[in-house]
């Protein structure tokens, strides 16, 4: 785990009034360039980070809350600092894991490194990626090649 800082890792949003510690790695690294993440972010793409619910805890603040249906139809909680707005994490339902950190929150961010990337048939004409990154159209059905992609980079 020598790409890995020590845990825990904290992070919060613009303002400073909304605080996060997480406890222990996070499940995977990657960005998402859907329109929506576009829309959301006011940018190119999202970048996003599973973690399990029990290494993730607010230190500081209470997030709001408001509710995102994606074009699949499930309903996302997307989770912000009610002072300065910044999206600090989702709480998509099911799946492997219970919660994505947008890490940009991060207060280091250099040890970040996306190996997947979602939707990229809606990336920006611009956005280039590297040879070793997973790409998928639009988002994989089954997020485990993603988690060995991490899990590889990660040990390095
Ligand atoms: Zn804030
Ligand atoms: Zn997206």
């Amino acid at each position: 785990m020598s790409r890995l800082p020590d845990f825990p890792v904290e992070g919060g949003c613009a303002c400073g009034s909304l605080r996060y510690r997480l406890n222990a790695p996070p499940i995977a690294v990657y960005t998402c360039h859907c329109t929506d993440c576009q829309s959301l972010t006011g940018s190119a793409f999202s970048m996003a980070m599973p973690v399990f619910r029990k290494d993730f805890e607010i230190t500081r603040g209470e997030p709001g809350s408001w509710p995102r249906k994606a074009t699949s139809g499930t309903v996302i909680p997307q989770r912000f600092c009610p002072q300065c707005g910044a999206r600090i994490f989702t709480e998509p339902p099911g799946g492997p894991h219970s919660l994505t950190i947008r890490p940009g929150t991060l207060d280091d961010t250099s040890w970040l490194h996306p190996v997947s990337a979602f939707w990229v048939k809606s990336a920006q004409s611009w956005v280039r990626f590297a040879d070793d990154v997973l790409q998928y159209e639009t988002q994989p059905t089954d997020f485990t090649p993603v988690m060995k992609a991490w899990k590889a980079w990660i040990e390095g």
